[in-house]
């Protein structure tokens, strides 16, 4: 299947993952954006030939276009360098930036009318309600990377509109599953970043450890299948091999399984609604044996809560969860705070978010901004 695609984010656990799936099926890349790494871009660049290359550092921008001058590709720089590449139109952009990073490419990409396989679940969390509404209006498609999403997705098709009654949103549980509050206390950042199924990005792996992952799964939920936060249960499934599953109005429960790897739902994401060729080994469940489901420990993993509160209360307030979070993963990958201060530093932020009915773009990163100095002033107080 000859696709072209540009990939947001291409230097990352997603982003790299998602080159190997255009390598294995020849897909040719117009775009390809990252932060900083130019060490990465130079080699993916040599091997791709995109038209364009950006760096959201200005600096690092500058030393690529040294390094790039033997080629024809323009490198561009600075979050307009970024939306550029999101805007070049292609067959499908993959937004694999992490974090609020990735809302402004998502919009560039949906200006462009580019249809987006989004893994940056930030864009969803924060602004889930302006994103669905620019999508309609431009008659483009999101189609959801993330494994747990695009199994629901996948789940769903066929199924007759109407007849979703429940998402069964699957968790791995996190390395720390089981630990009471007083063990998590003192459990490092090394720790923390050894997930026992998914290799990813630092961020999302603390994200899984603290289950803020998943809460922030159930707002990505609630925006792409259009349900209410009630109308998710989320279930500890210690394996990864059922990646999720849908409840539908006569009982039928359906759901995807696989290994867990993500080059599966990124080539979906790609090939929607034809499918492409295995690029990953295949699931024998004679191997697996057992499947496990349980109900998470909320109490304990506070955040899994609080995201389901702040979904629920609606406006601004999944913005600030997500920002405060953001900032105290950095801050406990740097050794400044406690595994546990997480939870409570989102908490605050939501809290001082006021409930607000309507909010444009520029209020949630008003409200991304405004949580973050709450969690930096709450350290510096203490
Ligand atoms: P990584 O940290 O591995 O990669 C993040 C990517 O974003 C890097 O390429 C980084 O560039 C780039 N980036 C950071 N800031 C900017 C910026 N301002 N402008 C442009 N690019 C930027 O993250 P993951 O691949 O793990 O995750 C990416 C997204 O996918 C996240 O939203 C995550 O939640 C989601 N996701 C990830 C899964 C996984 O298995 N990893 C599974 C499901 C969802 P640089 O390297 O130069 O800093």
């Amino acid at each position: 299947m000859s696709k072209i695609i540009s990939v947001l984010g291409s230097t990352g656990s997603i982003g790299e993952q998602a080159l190997d799936v255009a390598r294995k099926s020849g897909y040719k890349i117009k775009a390809l954006a990252a932060g900083k790494s130019i060490d990465k871009l130079e080699a993916q660049a040599r091997e791709f030939m995109p038209e364009t290359v950006a760096v959201f550092d200005p600096s690092a921008a500058n030393e690529l276009k040294n390094r790039l001058d033997d080629t024809p590709i323009t490198v561009l720089s600075g979050s307009e360098g970024v939306c550029f590449a999101a805007s070049q139109k292609v067959d499908i952009v993959l937004n694999a930036i992490v974090g609020i990073a990735g809302l402004k490419p998502t919009f560039a990409a949906m200006e462009a009318k580019n249809d987006i396989a989004l893994a940056n679940k930030e864009t969803l969390v924060t602004a889930g309600e302006l994103v669905n509404k620019r999508a309609e209006e431009q008659g483009i498609k999101i189609i959801p990377v993330d494994s747990e999403h695009s199994a629901i997705f996948q789940s769903l098709q066929g199924a007759p509109k109407g007849s979703l009654k429940k998402i069964l949103l699957t968790a791995s549980g996190g390395p720390f599953y089981g630990k009471t509050a007083d063990e998590l206390k003192n459990v490092t950042a090394a720790q923390a970043l050894k997930h026992p199924n998914w290799s990813m990005g630092n961020k999302i792996t603390i994200d899984s450890a603290t289950l803020m992952n998943k809460g922030l799964e159930v707002i990505e939920a609630v925006h792409l299948f259009g349900v209410s936060a009630d109308d998710i249960e989320v279930l500890v499934h210690r394996q990864s091999i059922l990646h999720s599953a849908v409840e539908l109005c006569d009982g039928a429960v359906i759901g995807q399984m696989g290994t867990p790897d993500m080059r599966l739902p990124i080539e979906y994401a790609i090939t929607w609604p034809e499918r492409g060729d295995l690029c990953c080994e295949r699931l024998s469940l004679a191997d697996v044996g057992t499947l496990t489901f349980a109900r998470p420990d909320m109490e304990t993993f506070r955040c899994l809560k609080l995201c389901i509160n702040a979904i629920k209360a609606g406006g601004l307030k999944p913005a600030a969860a997500n920002g405060a979070n953001e900032e105290a993963v950095a801050l406990f990958l740097s050794g400044k705070i406690g595994f546990t201060d997480i939870a409570d530093l989102v908490e605050a932020a939501i809290e001082a978010q006021p409930t607000v009915e309507e909010y444009t773009l520029d209020d949630v990163f008003e409200a991304d901004k405004n949580a973050r100095s709450l969690v930096l002033q709450i350290i510096n107080f203490r």
